[in-house]
């Protein structure tokens, strides 16, 4: 590339010069020796610095692979690029990366509704507020199996278990029916994920050996946003369950929410944080907040509801720093457009959840996203069989 080109030959025009001036000044070999390791050094660190992203966003396009080397200032530097013009380049990195025209369909069920201790803001299955949602107990492995056969009859793939508390500790006879959910999905021909919480390393093992395909636990927001988010738990907190599903070989399903009165700043920075972690998160799912009635953040957001430009803006960042992840348009799908959903698949979406509903919130179903995907010309992705492309040419 032309511009790696620029970054080696203008330090090199450089050092040249300091060479020369700085030599005039040398008394002896050991002083002039001295003084072109100093040069040497000076002219690698540029070439280092410059030949690394001197543009941004022709770095990410030029990648081969996906880097966590990003700055803040450089996942900023793309996040404002003009609208149209980030769209379009994000669909360049698409189709560099992911097959474009395979979208995967997942459906998500509560295996464990409401009762739960933590304090999350937004959340309608937290015990502190009165949102109408009953507490309940962990359903029966018949109502998964039966509810996994209806979504892989309607076309997904991948069938996704959530349940509302804080971590799988001391949860041992709950850890072993959803071993048992897990294994019942997998004997389906469905990938499976499920999101519970906090877990150790010796949990998510456990649940691989299950059959399980991902993990989903998302970082929410920003670390400096999440306290005005969440107390109940740190956010480093969040990074170490990450660490411990991808540490047992799971995949990681880790995203977050727009919505949560968070600022541009803390978008570049959630995505930064996300961007520069040692493995990048398989599946990458975006939210769109529902506000509900009765939760603490409904009252402070109920009429700031995040842009679908920001969305899409968000998205196609996402699909430039992060070229190989799965991106979910999650939560608050319904609330969008057919024309503004398609605007998200253009920015580098390639997975949705799909069927009855979204854990408590509303979901489209079935029939309706086939007949979308259909008129864009999109199609289900099969199960097992996402590879991203350059690492599937490379291999
Ligand atoms: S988001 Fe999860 S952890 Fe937070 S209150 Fe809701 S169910 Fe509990």
């Amino acid at each position: 590339m032309s511009f790696i080109l620029t970054a080696i030959s203008r330090p090199i025009a450089l050092s040249t010069s300091r060479v020369a001036s700085r030599a005039t000044l040398a008394t002896g070999a050991t002083a002039a020796a001295e003084i072109l390791e100093d040069v040497f050094t000076e002219q690698m660190e540029e070439v280092a610095s410059q030949e690394k992203k001197p543009n941004p966003l022709e770095y990410a396009l030029s990648v081969k692979t996906p880097v966590n080397t990003w700055t803040k200032e450089e996942i900023k530097a793309i996040y404002d690029t003009p609208l149209m013009d980030l769209m379009h380049y994000a669909q360049v990195q698409h189709r560099r990366f992911q097959q474009p025209s395979e979208v995967q369909l997942c459906t998500l069920m509560n295996i464990k509704t409401g009762g739960c201790t933590e304090d999350c803001k937004y959340c309608a299955q937290s015990q502190r507020y009165n949102t109408g949602v009953k507490a309940e107990r962990i359903i029966q492995v018949d109502e998964v199996i039966e509810a996994a056969k209806e979504a892989k009859a309607n076309g997904s793939t991948r069938f996704c278990m959530g349940a509302a508390w804080r971590e799988m500790k001391g949860r041992k006879s709950n850890l072993k029916k959803i071993k048992e959910m897990i294994t019942a999905v997998h004997d389906l021909g469905m990938e499976s994920c499920v999101t519970l919480g906090m877990v150790d390393k010796d949990q998510a093992t456990e649940l691989k050996s299950a059959g399980l395909t991902a993990y989903n636990h998302n970082i929410d927001t920003y670390k400096e946003h999440y306290p005005k988010v969440i107390s109940t738990r740190s956010f480093d907190d969040r990074l170490k369950t990450f660490k411990n599903v991808q540490g047992s070989g799971l995949k990681a399903c880790t995203g977050g929410i727009l919505g949560l009165g968070e600022t541009q700043e803390d978008r570049v920075s959630f995505l930064y944080t996300l961007a520069t972690m040692d493995q990048h998160p398989e599946s990458l799912p975006i939210n769109r907040l529902v506000p509900i009635k009765g939760t603490p953040m409904y009252e402070e957001v109920k009429n700031k509801q995040v842009e679908v430009d920001e969305i899409v803006r968000t998205i196609a960042t996402a699909r430039l720093v992060m070229p190989t992840s799965i991106i979910r348009l999650a939560a608050g799908r319904y609330t969008m457009k057919e024309a503004e959903q398609v605007m998200c698949f253009m920015a580098g979406c390639n997975a949705i959840f799909t069927g009855k509903k979204m854990l408590t919130t509303m979901c489209n179903g079935w029939d309706e996203d086939k007949a979308m995907l259909a008129k864009w010309g999109l199609k289900p992705m099969e199960s097992f069989k996402y590879k991203p492309r350059e690492v599937a040419f490379g291999a």
